[in-house]
């Protein structure tokens, strides 16, 4: 449907029939039960569609998926156990042993941590850029075995902005595709598919789900890469799974070949599905994300100009504040707003900063970002503990780096709490 966002958040996903419950029921059964053993057999091979398992699909979920997919404006997506796991899946979907990756160094620490280790344990060489890499910068890192493209289209916790248009680009003329994680702005604020990337991924942990109830992560496909362009580089797209009786993805399903991999390959041999319980919880929080997003970027609007004019405080980095070295990208690919997360250093470094957070009332301590209450994070001694100084420098993190994370509580409250902790120092 051709509804506005506010609408398909409400709208978009659980469709009831004639007599069935408003709201999205939670189909909390490993299992479905089917009269004959072919039609079952039919659905392991993919002939028809239909949930049997819940780790492969479970109504609960697929309601949220359609929900995420619609305000992506995607074909189709995949709910995981946790945003780690969406990152994971995209990712192998179409990288396997022995190819190499590019990457945005300003990432999420949990998502370096898989791409610098993990990946690389598994096969898969991984080359990182500096945000605002010149086009030359980025060309150069290409191979003959690069599969992907990966960046974070509003960086956790360094607030950088991706150039979408600018990594799409040099992604499309090297036949590979964009993946990014998108989870900072949500579709609110931003829908990267509009701007050419063609796979996006969240954490729903976070704005999505917005109550910090429960973990999540999602992978959209926008159905617009064309894989069969460039077979040679993606054979588990485009030659037969010997897995599926020789299914060949693109064949079968067209412009949806990539998430019905995901789901149908990845899935089935990692498991790493969600509970329809916080499927459900996923839904209920997607239901109110327009009205949070709004409120969470004029709080944090507020909270970064008082920051900025407070001369106890060396520096503030929002991408909403006209001065930001962000600003333009953020005007052009978010105009309506980033998210509610700020950083800041205080003077007198690491020391103050540990004081002024332990000092604060309202916003609390706690390793969680972006839900409804205003709460306060220093990634150097946490999230981002594992990175050495230069891998921190690189990610954008400094030592007296403070997460911020503006809530829905009233803008003066939150006010005030920063007032009074800064008055303590
Ligand atoms: C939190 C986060 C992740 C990881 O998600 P989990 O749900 O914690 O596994 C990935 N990307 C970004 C941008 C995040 O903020």
């Amino acid at each position: 449907m051709n509804w506005h966002l506010d609408t398909k958040c409400i709208q978009e996903g659980w469709k009831p029939g004639n007599g069935e419950p408003r709201v999205l029921p939670i189909y909390q059964s490993t299992t479905f039960k089917y009269d004959s053993a072919e039609t079952l057999g039919d659905l392991f091979d993919l002939k028809i569609g239909g949930d049997f398992y819940t780790r492969l699909s479970n109504p609960t979920t697929n309601a949220v998926e359609q929900k995420v997919a619609a305000l992506e404006g995607g074909v189709g997506a995949l709910m995981t156990s946790a945003g780690q796991a969406a990152s994971m899946l995209a990712v192998c979907n179409i990288a396997r042993s022995g190819d190499h990756i590019i990457s945005g160094v300003a990432i999420y620490g949990g998502t370096f941590n898989l791409f610098n280790k993990t990946l690389r344990e598994l096969g898969i060489d991984v080359t990182f850029l500096q945000p605002g890499a010149s086009d030359e910068e980025i060309e150069a890192a290409f191979r003959p075995n690069t599969k992907l493209v990966f960046g974070e289209t509003l960086s956790n916790p360094s607030l950088n902005v991706l150039d979408i248009e600018q990594y799409a680009r040099l992604a499309h003329a090297h036949g590979v595709p964009l993946i990014v994680d998108n989870t900072f702005p949500t579709p609110i604020n931003c829908r990267p598919f509009e701007f050419g990337a063609d796979i996006v991924v969240h954490s729903t942990s976070k704005y999505l789900d917005g109550h910090a109830t429960a973990l999540g992560g999602m992978v959209v496909d926008s159905g617009k890469f064309d894989w069969q362009a460039h077979a040679d580089k993606f054979p588990g797209l485009t030659t037969p799974d010997d897995s599926y009786h020789g299914i060949v993805y693109t064949e079968q399903f067209g412009s949806a070949a990539y998430i019905t991999k995901c789901r149908t390959h990845l899935m089935r041999d990692m498991g790493v599905a969600p509970s329809p319980q916080n499927a459900f919880l996923l839904s209920q929080g997607i239901d109110t994300l327009h009205l949070r997003m709004e409120r969470h970027c004029s709080n944090a609007q507020k909270v970064a100009e008082y920051l900025s004019g407070d001369d106890r405080i060396a520096w503030v980095n929002y991408p909403g504040l006209p001065g930001d070295k962000n600003y333009a990208l953020a005007q052009k690919y978010m105009p309506h707003g980033t998210c509610g997360v700020i950083s800041f250093g205080i003077k007198g470094g690491r020391e103050a900063a540990c004081r002024f957070m332990e000092a604060l009332k309202l916003a609390a301590i706690v390793i969680h970002v972006a839900d409804l209450r205003t709460c306060v994070l220093h990634p150097a001694s946490t999230t981002h503990r594992q990175l050495n100084d230069q891998q921190l420098a690189e990610a954008g993190v400094t030592p007296d780096l403070i997460r911020f994370s503006v809530g829905i509580e009233h803008p003066d409250d939150i006010l005030a709490d920063i007032r009074q902790a800064l008055d303590t120092l």
